[in-house]
């Protein structure tokens, strides 16, 4: 069957991704968050430019035709859903409006507070609704320095409790853990007590999967480390799908500081892409596909 603009989910045919079936949704193409780290540039000519996709609500309609009630629409993985223009386009708060009421279950993934803008929505379709925040690290001028035109890490708490409060399910996607970058054992242990203070009730995680050009501005930003990431991608590392991984027992002693913390605080852990899942609370998934239920009052 051909889709125009939500496609089954297929995230660039990872051998790793261990999703449930579901359909993927980007409203934008490009980003302008233009994180040091996006594998999506690799993929994507200008991709650090945003813009809508042409006729999207039309070819939208005509997509939601052909896609079961209740099936799970991620939006999105190739770009931020709240980039910055869709403070005035409003095109995703457009978007949400349209799946909820076709009966479809969303899964949300944005690093922006603007989706408090969209509350009143996302509040409508409690039960079908889950959130996950991507944070890296607390540190605001690291943020600065990764990601350096998406919101800072306290809006993104803010975000997080919001949205809990509410009672959406939100998860804290510390994703990518960047060694000597935001890998510290300290730092990752205060982050993980902040999201699960703010309400998360699950933390997926992943460590950094370098690509030549997204490792060539890591490297331009943090000149001291390029020999390092040369050694332990290029040399120690392992290729997996046409990325470059750190070796399996470097990532391995990442995750699990990560996982220890989220244990502390009785939360779900879960890898993404990694080939660890016994590192995973059983039972779950990484995009929090666990977390929907069925009630849902939006006619
Ligand atoms: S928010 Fe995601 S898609 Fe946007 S630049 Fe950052 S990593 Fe890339």
């Amino acid at each position: 069957m051909s889709y125009q603009v939500i496609k089954p989910f297929d995230p660039w045919r990872s051998p790793l991704c261990t999703c449930p079936i579901k359909w993927s949704l980007n409203p934008y193409t490009g980003c302008g968050h233009r994180c040091i780290y996006c594998y999506v540039t690799s993929y994507v000519p200008k991709h650090y430019v945003p813009r809508v996709k042409s006729n999207l609500i039309r070819r939208i309609l005509k997509d939601l035709r052909k896609i079961p009630r209740g099936a799970i629409i991620s939006i999105s993985n190739s770009s931020d859903p709240y980039t910055p223009p869709e403070s005035k386009l409003e095109i995703t708060r457009e978007i949400l409006k349209i799946l909820l009421k076709s009966g479809l279950k969303i899964q949300l993934i944005t690093k922006s507070d603007l989706i408090l803008r969209d509350l009143d929505i996302l509040s409508k379709g409690i039960g079908r609704v889950v959130v996950a925040i991507t944070i890296t690290t607390l540190n605001k001028r690291l943020a600065k320095l990764i990601e350096p035109y998406a919101p800072p890490p306290l809006h993104r708490l803010k975000a997080i409790k919001l949205l809990s409060k509410k009672g959406i399910p939100v998860i804290a996607r510390i994703d990518p853990i960047i060694p000597y970058i935001n890998s510290d054992s300290d730092s990752i242990e205060e982050l993980v007590a902040e999201v699960a203070k703010a309400g998360v009730v699950q933390v997926t995680s992943s460590t950094y999967k370098a690509k030549y050009d997204n490792l060539s501005r890591i490297k331009k930003i943090f000149p001291y480390l390029a020999e390092k990431f040369d050694y332990i991608y290029k040399e120690k590392g392992m290729r997996v799908h046409g990325y470059m991984y750190l070796s399996r027992d470097h990532r391995e002693k990442l995750l699990k500081v990560v996982k220890e913390a989220a244990e502390k605080w009785g939360l779900v852990f879960e890898t993404c892409r990694e080939g660890l899942t016994h590192l995973n609370t059983p039972g779950f998934h990484c995009d929090g596909s666990t977390f929907f239920f069925t009630p849902c009052n939006i006619d």
